[in-house]
């Protein structure tokens, strides 16, 4: 059985974007109030005496935006000094991570991913919302923050780009190139039904597989030596320093490799991301003065349960079906 070590943290649930297939501009958002959020000193509780000693050794911060969290360098610093820490990693949209990545890295964050959906400032502001600056300010934004982090030493370092068409599918050879002279590691993500619900209905998603032709036709593609512990299948463009990860989660089932779990910012843990099954509120109990030794068990039972949730996950979403709950609540 596939060994779950992995957690992926959501450190907060609000973001300063609004990208389209995750909290679009114009619907209801409804956030959680502030005292529903972990504090620092609940939240690292929680991954020292609970989650570790039951085999999570790697995390990822996530959200939300986990940049918008004022002590995120200081929860950053804590983690990365966890005895028997095996990874430490972070998601982030990269809007302020030009001003933040230095602090970041001393404070022992080594891997990031950054999103980047575009390489055209409108078409990148088109997805990630309308907000304080203009289109090219936005992109531009990001684009420095993710020069910085490669300046800095982060690696590796990789790009998100979840793939919508007729939006930026058009884009898909000019991004792989950013993984030709850099050693950036760029990964194609299917646009899931989740979080958008008219966006997704409108447009569909486009298969790894013919992004995968598409770069073939141009560069031609061979399978990648690394490969990665998450979902993503990588691929290299012959003599390229980078890599291209196509993450199918729509177009293929990768339940049985599934390693992780998810904890959301009010403290949920989820063992799926598409299957409610299970999930149990931590911060509650930890609140109410439930001890670690129960919690732990409590996680250890839910451990015991996971592979038998996943297929549940995979078989309701393949019939279709739409999930409210976005990734940023979910813990994405
Ligand atoms: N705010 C950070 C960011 O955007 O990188 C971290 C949180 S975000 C929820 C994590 C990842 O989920 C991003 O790479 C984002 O593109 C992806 N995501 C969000 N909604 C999605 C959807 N409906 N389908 C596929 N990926 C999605
Ligand atoms: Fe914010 Fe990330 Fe969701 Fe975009 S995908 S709205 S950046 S949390």
């Amino acid at each position: 059985m596939n060994q779950v070590d992995y957690l992926r943290v959501s450190l907060v649930d609000r973001c300063n974007f609004r990208c389209q297939y995750c909290m679009p501009e114009g619907e209801d958002l409804t956030f959680l109030a502030r005292s529903e959020v972990l504090t620092a000193p609940e939240l690292l509780t929680l991954l020292r005496e609970v989650m570790m000693p039951v085999g999570f050794t790697r995390f990822r911060l996530t959200g939300g935006e986990p940049l918008i969290r004022p002590d995120v360098v200081e929860i950053v610093r804590e983690i990365a000094a966890f005895p028997n820490l095996r990874d430490l990693s972070m998601t982030t949209n990269g809007f302020l991570l030009a001003g933040m990545a230095r602090d970041l890295y001393e404070a022992g964050l080594r891997r990031i991913n950054i999103s980047l959906d575009s390489l055209v400032p409108e078409t990148f502001n088109q997805i990630v919302g309308y907000r304080t600056h203009t289109p090219a300010a936005r992109w531009q934004k990001v684009w420095d923050g993710i020069q910085t982090a490669y300046e800095i030493g982060f690696s590796p370092l990789k790009l998100n780009v979840v793939v919508i068409p007729g939006v930026n599918d058009r884009e898909v050879l000019n991004l792989a190139a950013l993984s030709l002279d850099r050693e950036w590691h760029v990964r194609f993500i299917e646009f899931m039904p989740i979080g958008n619900a008219d966006l997704f209905g409108e447009r569909g998603w486009v298969s790894s597989e013919e992004l995968r032709q598409r770069i073939r036709d141009r560069w031609g593609l061979e399978a990648s030596q690394v490969r990665g512990n998450g979902p993503a299948d990588v691929f290299r463009i012959p003599g390229a320093k980078g890599t291209l990860g196509f993450i199918s989660q729509m177009s293929e089932c990768f339940c049985d490799r599934c390693n992780r779990m998810r904890l959301s910012a009010d403290g949920w843990l989820r063992p799926c991301l598409l299957n409610e099954t299970g999930q149990m509120d931590l911060k509650t109990m930890l609140r109410e003065g439930a001890s670690v030794e129960e919690m732990r068990d409590r996680v250890r039972n839910l451990l015991a349960l996971k592979p038998e949730i996943n297929y549940k996950g995979r078989d309701s979403g393949t019939e279709g079906q739409f999930y409210t709950r976005t990734m940023s609540q979910i813990g994405g």
